[in-house]
């Protein structure tokens, strides 16, 4: 059986990404095979299909770090054809090939149960991005953080991350500063749930080992000096959760904070998380999110758009959650 894929090549012709027709031998070893339904364009795939960085390391490659789809096939205990089914990470779109394809096999134990109550398209309007947004929630609700414990700050407000960081976040009752490059944004930012929206100019230069206590917690997608300056900020006892490195790899931060206001701070994987944390993540998304703010976050690109849209992320040029129908 043929299929459209977005592939990745890497020869003496040089890096380039194309969408091409493969067939079934040219899927991976895996014990489950999807038809894949959607899949979206995060950060990640950016990297990958411009080849900013190093995101994949097996060529050919097929990329796409996530997906949404039905089981076709499956020679796994778990999973039969017609389950509905979500990925995320595991080095999909990276070294195995990945769901910007109408295709895709993988191991059964990377797959998790569409939850009742979301579309497989919902499912990818959430994406790596919003999953991991939901991870970064449980990791500020597991440290005790309670909306009257005091303002959570959002960093990149106007992504993936950070859009659905604030829809989820104002829902369960926290008052929300989102941070954004976008003021032209800043009224979409407070329909999504921000209470405030702040230049992110304020945090992304240089500032002060210690700054005047403002949040409790933050989701930090952005990085370097803006992670260093929301550890800064953050009250006595608070956390922040670092996820992304949209404006550095660097964390350009001083110890002050920790060891003066007890302050901690989670990393936040959603590429290894383990299973049982992927299901409980899935599971608070369907319930937590609000699906209409989530349908205002989408765009939609059929799969050919999806090579434009790689550099359009990369460029800041998005906003909110970007859907591939890899069928159109
Ligand atoms: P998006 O591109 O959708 O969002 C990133 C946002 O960061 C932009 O929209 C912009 O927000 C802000 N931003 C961009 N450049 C800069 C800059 N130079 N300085 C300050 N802010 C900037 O990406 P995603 O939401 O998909 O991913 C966000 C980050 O999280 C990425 O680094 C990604 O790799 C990482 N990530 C990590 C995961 C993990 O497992 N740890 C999983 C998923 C994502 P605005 O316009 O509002 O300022």
């Amino acid at each position: 059986m043929t299929f459209k894929a977005l592939l990745i090549e890497k020869d003496d012709a040089g890096y380039r990404a194309g969408i091409k027709t493969l067939d079934d031998d040219n899927l991976p070893e895996g014990d489950v095979t999807v038809r894949v339904d959607y899949s979206t364009i995060n950060y990640k795939d950016g990297l990958a299909i411009t080849g900013k960085s190093p995101v994949v390391r097996k060529f050919p490659l097929v990329a796409g770090i996530d997906f949404a789809g039905t089981v076709e096939s499956s020679s796994h205990a778990a999973w039969k054809p017609g389950d509905r089914v979500v990925l995320n990470g595991w080095g999909v779109g990276e070294t195995h090939s990945g769901g910007l394809a109408q295709r895709a096999r993988v191991r059964g134990d990377w797959l998790v149960a569409l939850p009742a109550g979301l579309s497989t398209r919902q499912a990818m309007a959430i994406g790596t991005a919003g999953y991991t947004a939901m991870l970064c929630v449980m990791a500020l609700q597991g440290h005790g953080l309670k909306p009257d414990s005091g303002d959570i700050l959002v960093t990149g407000a106007n992504g993936g991350v950070g859009s659905v960081a604030i829809a989820l976040l104002s829902k369960l009752g926290y008052r929300v500063l989102a941070s954004t490059g976008r003021l032209n944004e800043a009224d979409a930012l407070k329909a999504l749930g921000a209470a405030e929206v702040i230049d992110r100019a304020e945090l992304s230069s240089p500032g002060k080992p210690l700054a005047k206590e403002r949040w409790a917690g933050t989701v930090d997608s952005v990085g370097s000096h803006t992670l260093a300056n929301a550890c800064a900020g953050t009250k006595y006892r608070g956390a922040v959760a670092a996820c992304g490195l949209a404006q550095g790899m660097d964390f350009p931060g001083s110890v002050a904070p920790f060891i003066l206001r007890g302050i901690t701070l989670y990393g936040i994987d959603s590429v290894m998380a383990p299973k049982a944390l992927r299901e409980q993540a899935w599971a608070r998304l369907a319930k937590d999110l609000d699906l209409a703010k989530l349908d205002g976050l989408v765009q939609e690109v059929p799969l050919a758009a999806a090579i434009a849209a790689g550099s359009d992320i990369l460029a800041g040029k998005i906003r909110g959650r970007l859907v591939v129908d890899v069928n159109a």
